[in-house]
């Protein structure tokens, strides 16, 4: 708590969930993030903390997920149950039958033979009513086994989204960006990549308040997603900036995805639902950049971030691609550009 007071947070229970796992410290990586960036920029705030939260917390999927398992868990000992004690009811009833048939043999007094049948009859009932207690417990558990394994699908679509806008996050985007360089690469298929950041958004945030700027956060998003094919990954990167990655598309060809994509939004009309008023419309600017052989994500990632940096540098609601940066071999003979 003192934390977020000391840089004026509310306590949601996100921003409390990262600032009790850092006074705890048992999450390095969220440590280490967190006071590499107060080092750099002295203060913390809400959407950063959702930020750290979504990078480094697995735990809200977990704790869901645990709840179902203990559920299945309880289920399946009852079952267990239920067959062990019918299998001794089964033998006990086998026991049973064997002691009755022996009776029977040569009996001719009709009331030990009713009393015989009677036996029978209350054993056999028994066993059928152990039977059903078994079925039933049965059918529990493939109830709670389905609806376990729809949960676990939904848990783990959710856990690809980002909760704001729906689109994938950071470390889906990593995971699959990963997968298309690596078949791009062997299938000599080209790739782009476009990184898209919204203009003067921290103006529109301090005039209008952080709920409409998330709803301008949730138009972009929508805007990516209309505009990405079925196999362009559509990716939150972080607050206000967000990443397409382009399968079999030249750097010229995204070039022209990132012009549609920065006049569609830059058409959006925005109405405060409450007065009805018009908001005054957004911009973007978007960086570039297309695999090179010797990329890694990071080096592709990093020219398509320079590229959007010139943007914002060249009077922001414009597209540049990493054609425009000046690129020079450093003395450990890697490629850097600028
Ligand atoms: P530039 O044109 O150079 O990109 O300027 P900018 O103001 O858009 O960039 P800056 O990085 O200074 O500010 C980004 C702002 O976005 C600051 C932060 O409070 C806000 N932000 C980040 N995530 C969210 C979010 O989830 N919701 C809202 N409403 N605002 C967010
Ligand atoms: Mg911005
Ligand atoms: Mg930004």
């Amino acid at each position: 708590m003192e934390l977020l007071q000391q840089h004026q947070i509310p306590p949601s229970p996100v921003c409390y969930a990262v600032a009790y796992e850092y006074v705890a410290q048992r999450t390095p990586t969220l440590n280490q993030a967190l006071d590499q960036h107060l080092e750099k920029h002295g203060s913390l705030n809400p959407h950063l903390l959702r930020e750290f939260f979504e990078t480094h917390f697995e735990g809200g999927t977990e704790l869901q997920l645990d709840d179902h398992i203990a559920s299945l868990h309880d289920t399946l000992y009852k079952v267990l149950e239920g067959v062990s004690s019918a299998c001794h009811g089964i033998s006990d009833f086998g026991r049973l039958l064997e002691g009755q048939m022996e009776s029977l043999q040569g009996q001719t007094d009709l009331g030990s033979v009713r009393r015989i049948a009677d036996t029978l009859l209350q054993a056999t009932n028994q066993a059928i009513s152990n039977n059903q207690k078994i079925q039933d417990n049965l059918a529990s558990a493939e109830r709670n086994t389905t609806e376990l394994r729809n949960q676990v699908e939904q848990l783990r679509e959710e856990a690809h989204r980002d909760s704001l806008t729906g689109l994938y996050n950071k470390k889906v985007l990593n995971q699959r960006l990963s997968q298309c360089i690596e078949s791009s690469i062997e299938s000599q298929t080209t790739l782009s990549v476009l990184m898209l950041d919204i203009d003067h958004f921290k103006h529109f945030n301090d005039s209008f308040g952080h709920l409409i700027g998330d709803e301008v956060i949730r138009r972009v998003a929508q805007t990516l997603q209309q505009r990405a094919r079925k196999n362009d990954i559509a990716a939150r990167y972080g607050g206000e900036e967000f990443t397409l990655v382009l399968p079999n598309t030249s750097l010229e060809d995204a070039i022209k995805v990132a012009e549609m994509i920065r006049s569609t939004v830059g058409k959006l009309v925005l109405v405060r639902k409450s007065t009805k008023e018009k908001l005054p419309g957004i911009t973007i600017s978007v960086g570039v950049a297309s695999l090179h052989p010797e990329d890694s994500i990071e080096t592709l990632l990093e020219r398509a971030d320079q590229a959007l940096y010139y943007a914002k540098n060249h009077g922001r609601n414009c597209t540049i691609s990493e054609s425009l940066l000046i690129t020079e071999t450093d003395s450990n003979n890697q490629k850097i550009a600028y």
